[in-house]
């Protein structure tokens, strides 16, 4: 039982703030804030219950988060804001003294590049401190995560090949759009790809591999290797696994617009000079932008696609190994979540739904003592079996085939 606050107004806040407030045997007392105040209190209004505080609050500002940690005494901050503020948010949590849990790696703004090395740093002190930091709590990492812990637990006694495999065969009926936050998004897929294979990393151009694979329900789907953080620990956590990839399905339509994206420089994550109009028509002033955050600006905002949003997400592992019996098997576990579905509960779409709610379930794990020690950890060093027991109460049921065709 517990103080919470969730940091961020976006779509994956949004979902996790309504399922924070289904949760209200373990959240005492919630408070959301962001950058924009008026945000989170548009989604206190669609949760529709009394009581849940909102503040302003400028992430990257430490003494800012502090202040406002001290007024409101968390035992937990669930950043939910971007991958820029994760480092801010971990010192603020450590000079105040209460826990922390996240969905993304630290990412520097002027580099697209995450990796786990920055928040890893934190272990001694939030130990030390006797603090839990939980990294990696959405879908993927998380739930992917999770996953792999599971068939470690029960199924396998070595993992030896890990493939995460993630479809969106969602329709949102635009010509183009990101389904979380735009910048993050195409910093992500526009890198190299990376896979770990035979002890070492193997990098690819970006898009540069890709097959036909088939998801549950869905069917076959152009699936693209990309890098994803979560495999930087799995690897470690997991030191059997020989090969670990991570795939995402794209269309060809999202393709076209990402290849004219990044050939006209709209993908630059550089500061240009751009030439502003005064708004006295006296002239223009030399002002800096950086065209990806430009492009963000104009792009589909990923929270208003719910509405008409249709199909669904199909996520899960696809493992071979060697089983508890010796012999060698295969295993594939996976999610089917509905776009409609999660716009019918929280009003956001599957990708910000399959995101909020493992965050919502590690904060309950926390809550409740199952997920609680010093130190910084990725969700895979935990117990994975109350979490998956909470995946099906909580919206994101979850299936298992033994021994198919992994088409890997
Ligand atoms: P959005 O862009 O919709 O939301 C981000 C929110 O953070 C906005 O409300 C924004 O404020 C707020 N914010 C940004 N900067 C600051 C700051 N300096 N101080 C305070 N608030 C700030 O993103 P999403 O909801 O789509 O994604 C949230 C996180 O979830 C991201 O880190 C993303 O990478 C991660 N994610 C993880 C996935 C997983 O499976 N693990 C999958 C999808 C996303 P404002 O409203 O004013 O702009």
């Amino acid at each position: 039982m517990g103080r919470v606050l969730i940091i961020g107004a976006g779509g994956v806040a949004t979902v996790a703030a309504h399922k924070v407030a289904q949760n209200s045997d373990v959240f005492t007392d919630i408070m959301i804030a962001s950058r924009t105040k008026s945000k989170c209190d548009a989604i206190v209004k669609a949760i529709g219950k009394p009581g849940i505080r909102t503040a302003q609050v400028d992430a990257d500002n430490v003494p800012e988060l502090v202040a406002l940690f001290k007024d409101f005494r968390p035992d937990l901050v669930m950043n939910l804001a971007l991958p820029y503020q994760d480092l801010t948010i971990m010192d603020a949590c450590l000079e105040y003294g209460c826990s922390y849990l996240d969905t993304a790696n630290y990412e520097p703004k002027d580099e697209a590049h995450f990796e786990y090395s920055w928040q890893w740093a934190y272990r001694e002190r939030f130990e030390k401190a006797g603090l839990t930091a939980i990294l990696g709590c959405g879908f993927d990492p998380g739930v992917t995560s999770i996953f792999t812990a599971y068939a470690a637990k029960h199924h396998f006694k070595e993992i030896q090949y890990l493939d995460i495999v993630d479809c969106n065969a969602g329709d949102h009926h635009k010509a183009f759009a990101t389904n979380f936050n735009p910048e993050i998004n195409i910093r992500e897929i526009t890198q190299k790809g990376l896979y770990w294979e035979d002890g070492k990393w193997v990098e690819t151009e970006p898009l540069e591999i890709h097959k036909d694979l088939t998801y549950p329900g869905i069917g076959p789907r152009d699936s693209y290797l990309l890098h994803h953080e979560e495999i930087e620990s799995l690897v470690i956590n997991y030191p059997t696994i020989r090969r670990a990839r991570f795939w995402m399905t794209f269309g060809q339509q999202y393709l076209k617009h990402l290849e004219v994206i990044q050939n006209i420089g709209m993908s630059r994550i550089d500061e240009i000079e751009y030439d502003a109009p005064l708004a006295d028509g006296s002239g223009v002033a030399k002002v800096k932008i950086v065209p990806l955050q430009f492009l963000k600006a104009v792009l589909p905002n990923p929270q208003d696609l719910g509405a008409n949003y249709e199909g669904e997400t199909s996520i899960g592992c696809r493992i071979r190994g060697i089983g508890q019996d010796g012999k060698e098997h295969t295993y594939y576990i996976y999610n089917n979540c509905s776009h409609q579905a999660a716009y019918e509960e929280t009003g956001m779409q599957g990708v910000s739904y399959t995101t909020g709610v493992p965050a919502c379930i590690g904060a309950r794990m926390f809550m409740l003592g199952l997920w609680k020690k010093p130190g910084v950890f990725n969700v895979e060093e935990f117990d994975p079996d109350p979490f998956m027991d909470e995946l099906n109460k909580q919206g994101l049921p979850w299936h298992e085939l033994h021994d198919v065709d992994l088409e890997l």
